[in-house]
């Protein structure tokens, strides 16, 4: 086909067989990097990078899916305490617990079983619980970080979340944001308002067999508030120090504020 993908789908559906968790995960993973080509991987490690984890931490990964956020803030923090005691586990290491939130059970379940195969499976300190972000189970003042990627433009009420952001986090907490955002760079605007309107549809429907959704996605990057207006909802929501950083032009782009 055009865009040479057929490849990828064939060898996707062989890898399809059999459990429609996986699948469902699978071409979600698929379309993932093909539609940043293989950048949300980078997107992700910086914003995990920007979070600092620390052994002992208490973090919650909202909209965590598949856990890939939640993996890399368990290797940082890892490859910290590793450095910091010469490779031996260390008590703190052992308090350390991130709380994977999803609204979506299969998804979730996914995250469990890539945790296991990932030998993650003993640690206890990886927990996937489901729940809305608009309605967090988890206690005021109980976490140290507080991330979500690619997750709060699908939330109903963006204030909510940030409100539930805010009251889940000790004083000192950080909140990330990672989410595909407004460019604002002339021609590269016009090249990724050609590639999101007509290449992310076409690649949806070839790679995924799911046109609309894809449709859906695009649409509702350009209705999700641009840098400045998110920065603002997120400093209304009682956040400070409220800063962001646009990556590709604002393809993406990281927000991220502290609760003094
Ligand atoms: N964070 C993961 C990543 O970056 O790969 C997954 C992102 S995926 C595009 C969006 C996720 O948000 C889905 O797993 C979906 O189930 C979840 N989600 C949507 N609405 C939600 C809500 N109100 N509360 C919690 N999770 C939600």
């Amino acid at each position: 086909t055009s865009f040479g993908y057929k490849q990828v789908r064939e060898e996707e559906k062989s890898k399809l067989v059999g459990n429609v968790f996986s699948s469902v995960a699978s071409s979600y993973d698929v379309m993932n990097d093909l539609m940043s080509a293989g950048l949300h991987r980078l997107w992700k490690d910086r914003l995990v990078s920007k979070l600092s984890p620390f052994p002992g931490m208490k973090h919650l990964d909202v909209a965590g899916g598949t856990g890939d956020v939640a993996f890399r803030v368990l290797d940082s923090i890892k490859s910290v305490s590793r450095r910091a005691v010469g490779g031996a586990i260390s008590d703190i290491e052992e308090d350390t617990h991130i709380y994977v939130c999803d609204i979506n059970p299969n998804m979730l379940n996914v995250g469990k079983k890539r945790a296991s195969e990932r030998g993650y499976n003993e640690e206890k300190c990886l927990s996937w619980i489901q729940g809305d972000a608009e309605a967090l189970s988890f206690e005021d003042g109980s976490m140290d970080g507080y991330t979500i990627a690619f997750g709060i433009r699908n939330v109903t009420h963006i204030e909510k979340a940030l409100a539930e952001a805010y009251r889940v986090l000790k004083r000192g907490g950080r909140f990330l944001c990672l989410e595909l955002s407004h460019v604002d760079v002339p021609l590269f605007k016009q090249i990724y308002d050609v590639y999101s309107f007509s290449v992310i549809p076409a690649v949806g429907e070839l790679v995924a067999g799911d046109r609309q959704s894809y449709q859906y996605l695009v649409e509702s990057i350009r209705r999700f508030p641009n840098q400045e207006n998110f920065a603002q909802m997120i400093q209304e929501a009682g956040f400070e120090r409220v800063e962001y950083e646009n990556l590709v032009g604002g393809v993406v782009a990281i927000h991220s504020g502290l609760k003094l």
